[in-house]
């Protein structure tokens, strides 16, 4: 199976690549040891929706695509929305991922749900 050119043009220029910001609300994590995968979330939540996603991705393309397209979902859309996200909805926005990159879709959108989940955690609260 080949990867379709909506995959590979997400891998070749990623979009909402970038950094930790001051004011991140939430911020996320996630490792696929077997390849050395590493995702990593930073979101600004605002009025229950989701305002910034930047992600640095490491190892497998297909994360990074995951990424990239990830971002392109949930941006102006609310918290829960985005948690709505699944791997297979990525896989198929991608034009399909092959099941032994599955993992790339896993680990992009625990690392998401886990920097929109701090901010659910945290709301109302101190930023972290
Ligand atoms: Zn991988």
């Amino acid at each position: 199976m080949s990867y379709s050119e909506i995959l590979l043009d997400n891998f070749e220029h990623p979009r909402n690549p970038g950094n930790p910001a001051p004011d991140d609300t939430g911020r996320g994590i996630a490792r696929w040891p077997v390849c050395g995968d590493l995702a990593a979330i930073f979101v600004k939540v605002e009025g229950g929706r989701v305002v910034r996603f930047k992600h640095k991705v490491t190892g497998c393309g297909v994360a990074l695509a995951c990424a990239s397209m990830y971002s392109t979902l949930v941006v102006g859309k609310t918290v829960e929305e985005a948690l709505a996200i699944t791997p297979d909805q990525l896989s198929d926005e991608l034009g399909g991922i092959t099941p032994t990159k599955m993992h790339a879709a896993q680990i992009v959108v625990a690392a998401a749900r886990s920097a929109l989940t701090n901010n659910l955690l945290q709301s109302g609260g101190e930023a972290p």
